[in-house]
């Protein structure tokens, strides 16, 4: 039988890029179809440039539909009202649909999980338990951190303890780690005085040229876009994979997947912006549409033989949502510490990543942001009627002084927070939009409680004034667990390789197949995870 392609990847992001880098590489024909358009960091910077607000993307509330990004009618962003958000905590994601994916505006922490997150059913009777342990994701860690191009500091217990260098690692970071700006070294001091180990973030961000991109320069624009390509992000791999012959067919929105009665999945249905419809068939099948829609698509995907969708044999897809949900404190300090030097985000806390209390509260990381607070400052003191030179005193006094410290929790797998098609909601070409809902629950609400308190001991180690905390589950962007992996197949959507239980050609890969989420952010993970799927699709493909 012919076919169109060898290996047809749905969505360009990350993930999507990684696995047809590699085919192509191999000599397979691939083919990318994306459902958003190709965009030029000149125009990205250019519109950013030229918004009248400019916050960073962790301030999403206040930028509100601000996002440089297109937000064309085949793909409405999700800055706007796409996301259908039901359930008692909103769960208000932020991803891309452009040719290099929701890269381009992510903070680019690119973090190992540690031993025990892959196994916390056993040893927490938490959540659910990985079908691989660390040693066997670990060689593909490495990988993943060579072709992202990490930079972070050997040798520090990223397990919190400030011990041993942890989790165990075959190879050296790629690039050594950015220098630390002034305020984080002096606050490190300060609260090293309460057991508190400062951790320094591995980030995809140049510390030497690296694979044509230039040198970090620490100017602070990480979120949303990177101007000079220091940071990573997706189009790398997309480029890559071109270069080894891969077709990236862009506007093309996937809106139906078709199995045959075996099972083999055989073609996908896609729309272009003008409504025209398109078929393409294929040997094998890769998913990496991202957390939301890749289960969205796989539910819309119903027939005869598969009422529930494609790959949903088991109920799970779509279910099992997890995030970062978080909390955060604001705080001016009592010294001029003068954060906003270097990138977005670099020194963090975990203190709490490990240990028998996972039993009772979730692991959770505590990080320092590191963005420039005077535009936010100026317009509140402006309200208040300072104005002059008085103004101009206060803006250098409060920009100085004001810190934001953040917690990220680990969430736990539960089936009743879900992504499904909505059924009355619909984009431009008549797609349904997602649906979400999403909650808590009382480990959830025990970690906070305790985060407060700590939190509050943290403020008065460094004499803080004017506590202001938010407790109210801010997103942390991080989308997990929607296509859960397991070796049961009536309790999971993929196997360990990322292979449908239900589809012997259909791959599914991102952060969505993870069955725990560890509370430090993912995308390293899923991108390991996904290099070994390239290594296994290699030796049958
Ligand atoms: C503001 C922000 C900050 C973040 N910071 C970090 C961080 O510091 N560290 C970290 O680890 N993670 C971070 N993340 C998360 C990180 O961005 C994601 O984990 C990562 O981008 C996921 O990669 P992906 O390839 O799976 O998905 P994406 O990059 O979203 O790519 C999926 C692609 O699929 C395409 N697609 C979707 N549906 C279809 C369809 N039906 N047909 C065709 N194509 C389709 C999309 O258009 C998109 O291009 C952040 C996210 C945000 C929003
Ligand atoms: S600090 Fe600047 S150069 Fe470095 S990654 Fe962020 S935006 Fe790019």
């Amino acid at each position: 039988m012919d076919y169109d392609t060898d290996v047809l990847v749905i969505g360009s992001g990350v993930m999507g890029a990684l696995i047809a880098t590699r085919m192509a590489q191999a000599g397979k024909a691939v083919t990318i179809l994306e459902a958003g358009p190709r965009v030029t960091r000149a125009e990205i910077v250019e519109v950013f440039r030229n918004a009248p607000i400019k916050l960073s993307l962790t301030n999403i509330k206040l930028q509100g539909a601000g996002s440089p990004f297109p937000n064309p009618p085949h793909i409405p962003s999700t800055y706007g009202d796409y996301l259908q958000l039901k359930g008692p905590v909103k769960y208000p994601t932020k991803y891309l649909r452009v040719v290099g994916g929701t890269t381009w505006h992510f903070g680019s922490a690119l973090w190992r999980m540690i031993p025990n997150d892959f196994k916390i059913r056993t040893l927490y009777d938490r959540g659910r338990d990985w079908p691989m342990t660390y040693e066997e994701l670990e060689p593909f860690y490495c990988e993943a951190e060579a072709e992202l191009g990490v930079s972070g500091m050997d040798g520090q217990d990223e397990g919190g303890n400030g011990g041993e260098a942890w989790p165990p690692r075959s190879k050296p970071f790629p690039m050594k780690g950015l220098p630390i700006p002034y305020f984080m070294t002096r606050l490190a001091d300060q609260l090293k005085v309460g057991g508190y180990n400062p951790i320094y973030e591995p980030n995809g961000r140049a510390t030497s040229a690296y694979k044509e991109r230039p040198l970090c320069s620490g100017n602070n624009n990480c979120n949303p876009v990177c101007p000079s390509g220091a940071k990573y992000d997706g189009t790398r791999h997309v480029d890559e994979a071109e270069r080894h012959g891969a077709r990236v067919f862009d506007n093309s929105v996937v809106y139906k997947i078709e199995a045959d009665d075996s099972g083999k999945i055989v073609a996908v249905r896609y729309k272009k912006p003008d409504g025209t419809e398109h078929r393409m068939t294929a040997r094998y099948f890769v998913l990496a549409a991202y957390g939301i829609e890749s289960p969205k698509l796989l539910l819309m995907s119903t027939s005869e033989k598969y009422p529930n969708g494609i790959a949903n044999s088991s109920d799970q897809v779509g279910r099992n949502l997890m995030g970062h949900t978080g909390i955060a404190m604001n705080v001016m300090a009592s010294e001029d510490l003068w954060p906003g030097q270097g990138p977005t985000e670099l020194l963090v806390y975990m203190n709490y990543r490990d240990g028998e209390l996972r039993k009772q509260i979730p692991s959770y990381k505590t990080k320092l942001r590191n963005t420039v607070a005077t535009s936010g400052l100026a317009s509140k003191l402006m309200d208040q009627g300072v104005y002059g030179s008085k103004l101009d005193a206060e803006i250098k006094r409060q920009s100085a002084r004001s810190l934001n410290f953040a917690i990220d929790f680990e969430t736990e797998a539960q089936p009743q927070n879900r992504v499904t098609p909505s059924t009355t909601a619909k984009d431009a070409l008549g797609i349904p939009k997602p649906e979400i809902y999403y909650s808590v629950n009382d480990y959830w609400n025990a970690g906070r409680d305790f985060g407060v308190k700590d939190l509050q001991k943290m403020a008065s180690l460094i004499n803080a004034t004017d506590i202001k905390m938010d407790t109210n589950h801010q997103d942390r962007q991080h989308i997990m667990g929607t296509t859960i992996m397991g070796n049961d197949p009536r309790t999971s959507v993929v196997d360990k390789d990322c292979r449908s239980h239900d589809h012997p050609n259909l791959f599914i890969v991102g952060t969505n197949v993870m069955p725990s989420a560890s509370c430090v952010n993912p995308t390293l993970t899923g991108a390991a995870v996904t290099l070994r799927t390239a290594q296994v699709m290699l030796r049958e493909v």
